[in-house]
């Protein structure tokens, strides 16, 4: 899930969804990071039973075998979350007037019900060029990726001018746990501080497995996000008994509510980075999709341009600001029987 994280963060898209190649045809050093990769994923990090904590102990001893000193990694948690731990690595750069550059990622995952799975969603599985699991792409497939650009660095005795930090923090997926990125930034600024933050945010679109022929479309560089915000709709009633029910209920007003919220769209509105990328991306997608968008970023008001835009999920999304009710919490006293003649 992308929230807002630290004030500032830049966003890049530097993962990929899909696989390299088949495990038999792995280079040593891409079967090296499907080890990381596969690690990491199946190391539970959920609020409920994993630990981020073990996650980046593990990450720790892989970048420490690499040779990087125990000096430069610093591995975090309280003693109120002892399971929501991070882990920040500083790489020194040669240069004594370049600032560092930080890449941060999560390692936390939403919850995962074994049920609601095709496939065990704590086993990395490889299937027709994807890869399935829980945080498999959001955000591990980032963080390994980071860990191992560390951990060749290191093997290679690669000298960069400018200091590369990495930190692997836990507590972006749920609200009320704790947030590594933010305690860092409050507590720990000097080990994370840099000229720029790399980041999840971006996307990338193929038409197809790339392991299989796909080609990529489109990649993208995220440099700002929406502003988000909860409201709450709360609804109270004086009820009564359901053998003489009455029209005014608490259940039928929210139910009303909901779906006005449902049926709201919010205009069609444009910054510079958006109609920029409309009025150009647009010339990367065939057919209607891309006439629509190229004539929507000149005339916000064309309806039908709007209406074929809009059918795009992501694309609706920044197009305009976007409500969508997500939780719904009920304390009647009693449930609500019909009673039949
Ligand atoms: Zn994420």
């Amino acid at each position: 899930m992308n929230k807002p994280l630290a004030a500032g963060a830049l966003a890049a898209l530097l993962l990929t969804g899909t696989a390299v190649a088949q495990g038999s045809s792995l280079r040593p050093d891409q079967a090296e990071f499907r080890g990381l990769y596969k690690e990491l994923v199946e190391t539970n990090t959920t609020l409920s039973a994993g630990s981020c904590t073990l996650a980046s102990e593990r990450m720790a001893a892989r970048l420490k075998a690499a040779g990087i000193p125990d000096a430069n990694i610093h591995l975090f948690s309280v003693p109120e979350h002892p399971k929501d731990g991070g882990l920040v690595v500083v790489y020194p750069g040669t240069s004594k007037t370049l600032k560092p550059m930080l890449m941060l990622a999560h390692i936390d995952v939403v919850e995962a019900n074994r049920a609601d799975w095709e496939r065990d969603p704590l086993t990395l599985i490889e299937e027709n060029g994807y890869f399935y699991a829980r945080g498999a792409y959001d955000d591990k497939a980032q963080a390994a990726i980071y860990t191992d650009t560390l951990i060749r660095f290191a093997k290679t005795g690669y000298k960069p001018k400018r200091t590369v930090k990495l930190a692997l923090t836990c507590g972006e997926e749920t609200s009320g746990a704790f947030n590594g990125a933010e305690w860092l930034a409050k507590n720990k600024r000097e080990l994370i501080d840099a000229e720029f933050a790399i980041n999840e945010g971006g996307g990338g679109r193929t038409d197809g497995t790339i392991a299989q022929g796909g080609k990529l479309l489109v990649q993208t560089v995220q440099v700002g996000e929406k502003a988000y915000q909860d409201f709450t709709l709360t609804v109270t009633n004086p009820g009564g008994h359901s053998s003489a029910p009455v029209r005014d209920n608490a259940i039928y007003a929210m139910g009303e509510a909901v779906l006005k919220v449902r049926d709201y769209a919010f205009p069609v509105e444009f910054n510079d980075t958006t109609r920029t990328y409309f009025t150009k991306a647009a010339a990367l997608y065939p057919g209607e999709l891309g006439a629509a968008m190229k004539a929507l970023a000149a005339n916000p008001q064309d309806k039908a341009a709007e209406a074929i835009v809009s059918r795009d999920r992501t694309m609706n999304s920044m197009l305009r600001t976007t409500c969508v009710a997500t939780l719904v919490h009920a304390a009647a006293t009693r449930s609500t029987p019909c009673r039949r003649r």
